[in-house]
């Protein structure tokens, strides 16, 4: 095929056979979301690229070389959203809704887009379900974000491969007197640390700290301390977040190297992560940035949120074989009707049952066909049961009923009778 007809590298589609897994996962978060009383918000693809440079900031990998940019045929710039945390903020100031202290849980769901190299679990188009809280700044509400994703990977199965790295970047004082002293002791240590750490030294120097080369990182052991430099209300609202941790028991790592890649987070950064997906291993991350609304034009307005990553929740579900069965299945019954008047009577049939069975997967057979075909495509169907109607069925106004998986003999229903049989024997979803 010519290049121009392929699909952009790191862009995928998703396929038929994939579309199951993500409607369980994403019917599996929504509802546990409503449950939990948060409400979607859906936000455009395309902002102006303003809005990412001044939220996210300018010095991060995703603003200096990730973002999708493009002038619009007005010569505005725009961005394909590399995150939703800037576009949700946007919308909650223009809309004015977390105005006097309003409260607002929300969430969202989508495709995000950043130029990175595409690998496992690393594309160009992925796909994110994210959270914001806008106006609650205590530690109990970073601890229930952190609550609710520990019963999602207890619902998804997947909870002893994940682990809650936790790690508090304080307030932006605390942070710059900390940023000062480290500065101080990397720039003594100049020589010996990797270019892009020389680079980041002067740019945005706390990203050295999760440097992955090595030499940097042994230069980081004897480095200062971020706990060291946290002011009481940060350190004592971290001690809050811990004893709800505690309380749940839901068991956590302390990571003073968590920074996080974005600008915006203060107080509370904590990250999932797995070693079942190689080098890709985060699967959500978030964190508090009681000064991000504030920067961005706002009144000064708590956050707190996190995103995950669908594909590599998905990935995870398909490698830990945490897909439950009755995936598999995506139709009930088959119908298999032979000749016109057959046809015509096996569509009415077939709508009159799905009146009464509406969560019934009915599926009636298209194109004709032999007994032969219309079997073969039944059975290959998935469904339970065949339902056929043929001359000598219509002539007695039944269908025969037979059981495809080895339940027993085929036997002769009623047309009146056909909703509350299968109602017997299909358990529906
Ligand atoms: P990473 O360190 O893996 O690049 P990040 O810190 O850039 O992640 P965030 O911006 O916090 O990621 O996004 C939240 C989550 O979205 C990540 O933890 C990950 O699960 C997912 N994610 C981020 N970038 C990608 C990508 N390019 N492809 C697939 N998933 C991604
Ligand atoms: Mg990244």
């Amino acid at each position: 095929m010519s290049k121009s007809l392929q699909a952009i590298r790191g862009m995928n589609d998703i396929l038929p056979e994939q579309t199951p897994v993500w409607r369980y996962f994403e019917g599996t978060v929504s509802r546990l979301l409503d449950n939990y009383g948060y409400k979607q918000i859906r936000m455009p693809i395309v902002e102006f690229t303003e809005l990412f440079k001044r939220s996210i900031g300018e010095v991060t990998d995703i603003v200096e070389k990730e973002m999708y940019t493009f002038d619009d045929r007005n010569g505005d710039s725009l961005t394909l959203r590399p995150e939703g945390t800037a576009a949700c903020v946007r919308a909650v100031l223009e809309h004015g809704i977390t105005g006097g202290g309003q409260v607002q849980k929300l969430w969202y769901i989508g495709p995000m887009f950043r130029h990175e190299r595409p690998q496992k679990g690393r594309y160009r188009q992925f796909h994110q379900i994210g959270l914001e809280v806008f106006n609650l700044d205590g530690p109990d509400i970073d601890a229930e974000l952190i609550i609710m994703t520990w019963r999602l990977w207890g619902e998804l199965g997947i909870r002893d491969a994940v682990k809650l790295e936790l790690n508090s970047l304080g307030t932006s004082e605390s942070r710059g007197r900390y940023r000062e002293a480290l500065v101080e002791y990397l720039s003594a240590h100049h020589d010996k640390l990797d270019e892009d750490s020389q680079r980041r030294l002067k740019t945005n120097p706390l990203r050295v700290l999760d440097t992955k080369n090595a030499d940097t990182q042994a230069v980081l052991v004897d480095a200062p301390k971020m706990a060291d430099y946290l002011d009481e209300e940060s350190r004592a609202h971290f001690e809050g977040l811990k004893a709800r941790l505690d309380a749940v028991g839901i068991p956590y790592v302390l990571n003073p190297k968590l920074v996080r890649g974005l600008d915006y987070y203060s107080k509370t950064v904590f990250e999932w992560v797995t070693d079942k997906l190689g080098a890709q291993g985060t699967v959500c991350a978030g964190g508090r940035y009681d000064g991000l609304v504030e920067q961005m034009g706002g009144k000064p307005t708590p956050g707190v949120g996190f995103a995950m990553g669908i594909e590599r929740l998905v990935l995870m579900l398909e490698t830990l074989e945490q897909i439950p069965q009755e995936l598999a299945r995506q139709v009930d019954v088959y119908l298999c009707a032979f000749g016109e008047e057959a046809e015509l009577a096996g569509l009415a049939l077939a709508e009159r049952v799905r009146d009464q069975l509406p969560n019934l997967r009915l599926q009636v057979n298209a194109g004709a066909g032999s007994f032969k075909s219309q079997f073969k495509k039944a059975d290959k169907s998935g469904a339970l049961f065949a339902l056929i109607l043929g001359d000598d069925e219509m002539a007695q106004q039944v269908v025969g009923f037979k059981p495809l998986r080895g339940q027993g003999e085929q036997q002769s229903i009623a047309w009146d009778a056909l909703a509350a049989h299968l109602a017997t024997c299909v358990v529906q979803g």
